[in-house]
């Protein structure tokens, strides 16, 4: 397939500002795609070689593309910096460069796909001290066969600035429109995604055989779940009516969650991202290897530090102590661990994400050896209102962040990839006042004037419409944030600076500059009034009128293990709302 299609297809999903014109153009593009090599197309639309569970990233430093790109056109590599400067955009230079390239090679090939994601795929896996070179002469072998607009996306796609923002959701869209019969197939498109966390795999699957081949994808170990997530409530008696009056309250760690997949002494640690996170954790390696007694497993628990002296639970900052590349082994001893397992997904050949929760925590206590660094997450049975409050005081006074309230009925199943009510959580923070931290992402920001000239003044924030995969605005943020924070969020954003609206983004407010929907930002508000300007959960309380949070304050905490889809939803706010005009 020759690559000028993919160029092609990027070039108008990129001047759409409509998500269903953005998936029509994916549609085509998929349509016209080879079956064979389906999963390589959806790979490199969303800027990746593998799915994330794998951990190979094409991603070069800038400064290597322009080595590559200098090499490619025969151009000096200060002009190309100068131009940078100017353009912002890699790939808008890679454009100029390549147009008026002084060298053109005798055999000039035409580009073709599988071409360009093996090379990708080779630029990643080189290492070692000649790894810089070789990857410059793959780099700028492809650039030499490569027309302008071509260069423009190979060299925005290596130095993973691609920015089309094309996400989970809208390939599911777009493959139950192309192979599964229409839209209203996503569900089950969805969960072999949800269970296998690898859309490339699926779109080869359905293409192939169709959605009857789906049901062919089925958890296996060492492929990662995608985590089933809680949503919230805050009282005692909302979760007992919510869960029909029974539920299994079980203590909200604060710690890292980490998904186990285990194959008799082989591990693997995944972090709720999904990235690979085994190195991080060779403790928890070691008790897992002799406290687990089944085969094979795939678990989910919480790993928490803890006091050395008093083994209390210490809070998540405490854990994060730890987060480092080298010298992992000398910090593992200064910040012990112990890991609560609160989930069971699959055991010895069996999928238990299909099982009632009684029989997922049956198992794990049945594979569990009784030891004093791995323990079951501590659980209360209860239908009384009340004795889930005192239970809710134990766990805080412990040290847990609260409760997560657990379904148990007929069908508590695990909800892969989903944030739904067979989970409730029930935190401090909603406990106190009706202030509540809400994670938001950054869509839009305006200049700072004065004190704040040459940074952004205030963002503009949303919330995520799951239903319909769209950014919703929800408020305008400038408190909380230092000098410092400033800067940061400045330099984290330039990356994602795109030069319309997104897409996905839904806003009446027109922001000074918008960015591609990436980074979370954990945000305090005073109150939830309806709003004539917001868009999020726009209509569901009151016509014409959206929902918007007052007095909003940056917490500090950079939610950079959350995706742009794990943010708070709209129907989150819808609810909060609704409990406080109550
Ligand atoms: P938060 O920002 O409140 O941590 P989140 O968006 O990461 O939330 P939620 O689904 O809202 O995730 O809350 C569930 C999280 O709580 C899990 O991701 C997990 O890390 C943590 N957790 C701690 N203890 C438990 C438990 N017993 N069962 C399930 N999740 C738990």
């Amino acid at each position: 397939m020759n690559y000028s299609i993919i160029a092609d297809a990027y070039e108008k999903i990129e001047s759409t500002s409509k998500r269903l014109e953005m998936i029509d153009f994916l549609v085509d593009l998929l349509r016209e795609t080879p079956k064979e090599i389906i999963d390589k197309v959806i790979y490199l639309t969303q800027g990746k070689i593998c799915p994330d569970f794998v951990g190979l990233e094409v991603g070069i430093a800038e400064k290597l593309a322009i080595k590559s790109l200098s090499k490619a056109s025969g151009r000096d590599q200060k002009q190309i910096e100068n131009d940078l400067k100017k353009s912002g955009d890699i790939g808008k230079t890679a454009f100029e460069f390549i147009s008026e390239r002084i060298q053109t090679s005798f055999f000039k090939r035409t580009l073709t796909v599988e071409k360009v994601f093996e090379t990708f795929k080779k630029m990643a896996k080189t290492v070692g001290s000649k790894a810089i070179n070789v990857k410059i002469s793959l780099l700028s072998g492809l650039l030499l066969d490569a027309s302008p607009k071509e260069a423009k996306y190979l060299m925005r796609t290596v130095t993973q600035n691609l920015r089309l923002g094309i996400a989970d959701m809208t390939v599911l869209d777009a493959l139950a429109i192309s192979y599964g019969g229409g839209k209203n197939n996503r569900p089950k498109i969805e969960r072999a995604y949800n269970i296998s966390s690898d859309l490339g795999k699926v779109a080869q699957k359905i293409a192939e055989t169709g959605l009857e081949g789906i049901n062919t994808i089925q958890v296996e170990v060492f492929k990662p779940i995608r985590p089933m997530l809680a949503e919230r409530l805050s009282s005692t008696e909302e979760i007992l009516d919510k869960l029909n009056g029974l539920c299994s309250a079980e203590y909200k760690y604060d710690g890292e969650r980490v998904q186990i997949h285990k194959k008799g002494q082989q591990i693997t640690l995944y972090s709720r991202r999904l990235e690979n996170i085994t190195n991080q954790y060779p403790d928890i390696i070691k008790f897992i290897k002799t406290s687990i007694v089944s085969n094979t497993a795939i678990l989910e628990g919480e790993i928490v530090a803890i006091n050395r002296q008093t083994g209390a639970l210490l809070p998540f900052q405490e854990l994060m102590r730890r987060r480092r590349k080298y010298n992992v082994t000398r910090f593992m001893e200064l910040y012990p661990v112990s890991l609560f397992l609160f989930e069971a997904l699959y055991v010895d050949g069996e999928d238990f994400t299909t099982k009632k929760y009684f029989d997922r925590r049956k198992v794990l206590e049945n594979i569990l050896k009784k030891n004093d660094k791995i323990k079951l997450a501590k659980n209360f049975v209860t239908t009384n209102k009340k004795e889930l409050e005192s239970f809710f005081e134990e766990a805080i006074a412990n040290g847990s962040e609260g409760l997560i309230c657990k379904a148990t009925g007929n069908y508590s199943i695990y909800q892969a990839g989903a944030r739904g009510w067979l989970w409730i959580k029930y935190k401090k923070d909603y406990h106190s006042e009706m202030i509540d931290t809400t994670d938001l992402v950054i869509i839009g920001a305006f200049y700072g004037r004065g004190k704040r000239a040459g940074v952004y003044g205030t963002l503009l924030l949303a919330t995520y419409n799951k239903e319909c995969d769209t950014f919703e605005s929800v408020t305008k943020c400038g408190t909380g944030f230092t000098d410092e924070d400033l800067i940061k969020i400045l330099n984290i954003l330039k990356n994602h600076i795109i030069t319309k609206k997104h897409p996905r983004v839904i806003s009446t407010i027109d922001a000074e500059i918008w960015f591609e929907p990436k980074l979370v930002l954990e945000i305090i508000g005073a109150e939830i009034t309806l709003s004539p300007i917001h868009t999020c959960g726009f209509g569901s309380i009151r016509k014409n009128r959206g929902l918007a949070i007052r007095f909003p304050r940056f917490t500090r905490k950079y939610r950079t293990e959350k995706n742009p889809e794990d943010a708070t939803t709209s129907m989150e706010i819808i609810e909060i709302y609704r409990n406080q005009i109550k």
